[in-house]
């Protein structure tokens, strides 16, 4: 990556439900050793705790709504700390956050508040809706791990988790009526996100209706330049 000595790769990951997001994080996490941050993980394992927050939580994301921005600045926040307190990171991965201006504007800023040299990049990952609803319609997550099997064109009706040997089934949020409003959600309120890193001349965009490796490929290609 041009100019980017000693400076900590942030990396934006954006795209509508079921683009990838969390396949191309993981590739990009081990190609260059950094760390991941996902909200959507992030706010499930908060659910966990049961209180007021955990519960809530819980009926905002089975309806596909976003979470207010208040409950992501916290969460945000307490992860960018723990970070800054790591002796050494070559930077990270922010999958599945900046779904409203707001969130961009807060990322922006935290990241000024840590100081970090850095070198942000924002990555488009672009699917139609069709193809959106297909997968996430498709895609299975492990009642007892929590592994995510993400639809790949060749499914085989997988039952078991192939990781624990748990049982497969829909994520809540996967059900048709959610995915519908995750989409629209996508389209009014994360369009604006991609605007902002394309004004400030940030924003990558991959075309994500190709295979794993293909998309990775695009990415690295993009991030070399
Ligand atoms: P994901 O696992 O990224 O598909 O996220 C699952 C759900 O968590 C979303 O449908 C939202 O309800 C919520 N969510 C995840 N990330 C955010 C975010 N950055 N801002 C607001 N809500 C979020």
């Amino acid at each position: 990556m041009k100019g980017s000595k000693n400076k900590k790769l942030i990396v934006i990951l954006l795209g509508p439900p079921g683009s990838g997001k969390g396949t191309q994080a993981k590739l990009l996490q081990k190609k260059f050793k950094l760390e991941y941050l996902g909200s959507g993980d992030i706010l499930r394992q908060r659910r966990k705790r049961g209180d007021f927050t955990g519960k809530k939580l819980i009926k905002v994301m089975t309806r596909g709504e976003l979470v207010p921005s208040f409950v992501i600045s916290k969460l945000l926040t307490d992860k960018l700390e723990k970070l800054k307190n790591l002796p050494k990171i070559n930077g990270f991965i922010l999958d599945g956050w900046a779904r409203i201006l707001t969130e961009a504007e807060l990322i922006d800023e935290s990241l000024d508040w840590y100081e970090w040299q850095k070198n942000v990049k924002a990555i488009l990952i672009d699917i139609s809706d069709r193809e959106s609803f297909d997968r996430l319609t498709k895609r299975r997550i492990c009642k007892d791990c929590g592994r995510l099997i993400p639809w790949v064109g060749e499914f085989k009706s997988p039952r078991r988790c192939d990781k624990c040997g748990g049982p497969l089934v829909s994520r809540a949020d996967d059900k048709p009526r959610a995915i519908k409003k995750r989409l629209e959600e996508f389209k009014e309120e994360t369009k604006p996100v991609i605007d902002y890193y394309k004004k400030q001349g940030r924003l990558i965009k991959i075309n994500g209706k190709q295979s794993i490796e293909d998309v990775f490929k695009d990415i690295l290609k993009a991030l070399k330049k």
